[in-house]
């Protein structure tokens, strides 16, 4: 697949469309961002709420992340304009939303203004365990099937972003938010060199650099999909993995994070897992394991990860 690189500072303005001017008027700007705990949706929301403030807009901004250690659902609102009355935006009044994994994009796509809203979103899946259908290792998982091509056909502009494979290139996966706010940054009236201040305010000092290759990266990748579009298309673009099939389950297990507090093996459904001489967690019987990923929602120490290898599609989540 063709990307467009992270180098240069920023792309040619004349390339981007903002579409801020109802921010220059009397309607505030809203920005939804989506996603699930760990993904960054609140770094995302603070970094577009300080940009806005610190160009005298007012701002308003309201979150939900209660779960969102355990895999649960996180979502921003925010509003910024010459005035703001409400922190939270009306069904419909979307003006943007930015997801950071692909169903939960979905499921608040009813957000965003019918005829101008823009869909941003990650091509990451994070299958929740109540997706699994049943016990059988390898089994169907109940997980959105629409494709990024379907979803695109429903909104005004829509953009199905592999922002997560692009940050891995990166070298690091977390900054797969930052990726999308670069692809966000082209849709609001702020310069790149604002954006990328905003940014540095809130990432680790020792990783502002790879952040603002991740931004770059996704500002320009928006501006090769509106002039290219097939040349960036790759096959996570083109089809979200199917849920309906089959795929294989990969446990991977960081032996040096692990505290061998036991609850992974206790916790197990299908109890295949098990702590060894070390008293370090390993799947003791492959063979077992649904890839329901509770292990990995429940391990303290963010020690397992669970992958579910699709043999059609690669990688599914
Ligand atoms: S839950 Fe995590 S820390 Fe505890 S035993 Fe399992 S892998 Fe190790
Ligand atoms: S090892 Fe983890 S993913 Fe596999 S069945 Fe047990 S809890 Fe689920």
């Amino acid at each position: 697949m063709n990307r467009p690189n992270a180098s240069g500072s920023s792309i040619e303005s004349e390339q981007l469309r903002p579409i801020a001017a109802a921010a220059k008027a009397r309607e505030p700007m809203n920005v939804l961002i989506v996603g699930v705990g760990g993904q960054g949706v609140i770094m995302v929301s603070k970094a577009l709420a300080s940009l806005a403030q610190s160009k005298g807009f007012e701002v308003k901004q309201s979150e939900v992340h209660g779960m969102a250690k355990r895999g649960g659902t996180v979502f921003s609102h925010v509003r910024f304009g010459p005035q703001v009355w409400s922190p939270t935006i009306p069904k419909g009044e979307a003006d943007i939303l930015v997801a950071l994994e692909w169903a939960e994009g979905l499921r608040w796509l009813a957000y965003l203004k019918p005829d101008t809203g823009i869909f941003i979103c990650d091509t990451k899946r994070i299958v929740p365990p109540f997706a699994c259908l049943n016990r059988r290792p390898g089994s169907p998982l109940r997980y959105s099937r629409e494709t990024p091509a379907e979803v695109k056909a429903h909104v005004a502009e829509g953009y199905a972003i592999d922002a997560t494979h692009m940050a891995e290139e990166l070298g690091n996966e977390r900054v797969g938010n930052v990726v999308l706010i670069g692809a966000l940054s082209t849709a609001l009236d702020f310069s790149a060199e604002d954006w990328e201040k905003s940014l540095a305010q809130f990432v680790p000092k020792k990783t502002i650099a790879v952040n603002l290759d991740a931004f770059r990266l996704g500002r320009n990748w928006i501006a090769e999909a509106r002039t290219n579009p097939a040349k960036i298309e790759s096959p996570a673009t083109k089809t979200a993995a199917p849920a309906h099939v089959p795929y294989s389950v990969r446990l991977e297990i960081t032996a040096e994070w692990c505290k061998s507090c036991d609850i992974c093996v206790k916790l197990c459904p299908e109890r295949c897992l098990r702590l060894n001489e070390e008293r370090i967690a390993e799947l003791a019987q492959p063979e077992k394991c649904t890839g329901c990923r509770l292990c990995e929602l429940l391990c303290p120490d963010f020690a397992i990860k669970v992958h579910l290898d699709s043999p059609k599609q690669g990688v599914a989540a």
